[in-house]
């Protein structure tokens, strides 16, 4: 059964886990203190509790489907606004911005199909169109379990205007069936089973790229860090953010173990995030992570229009 306490735990869990991370982006693993909670600085110098570009353009994703419904050119262009405009964004500036996406949104001025826009080669693999996935689940998940490949292909499109390699998508379509599995309240173990029927029917419709394939198939089981990192690969991300999701005891432990595998802290917190909000609801978010997230009310903004307002 859809829970909306699990569709809002989606949203703000990408949230909490970006400005968890946010402060210790791009620091080696094992050369901080350990993150317990928001803190200032990072790269952007950020004030505690406010987001990065994950959470902007998740609210720029979620924002389009409210407004256009299915469109992927107005996807882009909401993107550009935060790109341009610093629309979506925390502090009305645009910061954080990935290689891969600046290039396809530059892309995208020049040529105006989004479809097109996102740079289809292996090497453009980042993890940046996992990181603002949550609002296709949230809003299509209805489509579970009967109509998953129309879920899976609304998940694929969404990362096409920025991420448009083989490994993005793939990530994309199990990221998104695994998210709305949880917000059905199916069981984690069930969910991230090698053996899921639901991701059975998924890989008969199209099989998945040999490495989200590993991922799917348990890879986070057995690995451990240094194996295990916090990259901004799409395919170390999303295999990270599963270790430290799987066998956490609530969210607050999944996403600190996420965001203190170091390196892209903010996304590795970001797609744990999703996860653990998924999983345990926003009842599951320790109430002073929500109460100091930055700019709540963009946040509530995006989820009344993806259908999960507040009361
Ligand atoms: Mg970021």
């Amino acid at each position: 059964m859809i829970s909306k306490d699990r569709q809002r735990g989606t949203l703000i869990g990408l949230a909490v886990g970006d400005a968890l991370g946010a402060p210790v982006e791009f620091q080696p693993p094992d050369s901080f203190p350990p993150v317990t909670g928001y803190n200032y600085g990072g790269p952007h110098g950020l004030e505690p509790g406010e987001w990065t570009d994950d959470t902007s353009l998740a609210l720029a994703l979620a924002d389009s489907i409210a407004q256009a419904g299915w469109d992927l050119n107005d996807q882009a262009r909401r993107y550009l606004a935060w790109y341009h405009q610093g629309q979506y964004s925390v502090n009305g500036r645009c910061f954080d911005i990935g290689i891969t996406t600046r290039g396809a949104l530059m892309q995208f001025e020049n040529n105006g199909d989004a479809r097109t826009s996102g740079d289809p080669s292996e090497y453009a693999s980042g993890n940046g169109s996992i990181m603002r996935l949550a609002p296709v689940p949230i809003r299509y998940a209805d489509l579970f379990p009967d109509r998953l490949e129309e879920l899976a292909t609304l998940a694929a499109e969404s990362s096409l205007p920025t991420h448009a390699s083989p490994p993005c998508l793939s990530a994309c379509r199990y990221f998104a069936v695994v998210l709305t599995g949880l917000i059905h309240g199916r069981d984690r173990s069930e969910v991230l089973a090698p053996d899921w029927e639901p991701l059975e029917r998924l890989k008969q419709a199209a099989p998945l790229h040999p490495e989200i394939e590993q991922v799917a198939a348990g890879s986070f089981r057995e690995r451990q860090p240094p194996e295990i990192q916090g990259s901004g690969y799409v395919v170390q991300s999303l295999e990270a953010a599963l270790w430290a999701f799987h066998d956490a005891a609530d969210l607050r432990e999944a996403v600190l173990k996420a965001v203190n595998l170091g390196d892209d802290t903010d996304t590795t917190g970001a797609v744990c995030g999703q996860l653990a909000g998924a999983c345990w609801g926003e009842s599951g978010i320790p109430a002073e992570w929500r109460e100091q997230l930055a700019q709540r009310e963009m946040i509530e903004s995006a989820l009344t229009g993806l259908g999960v307002p507040l009361s």
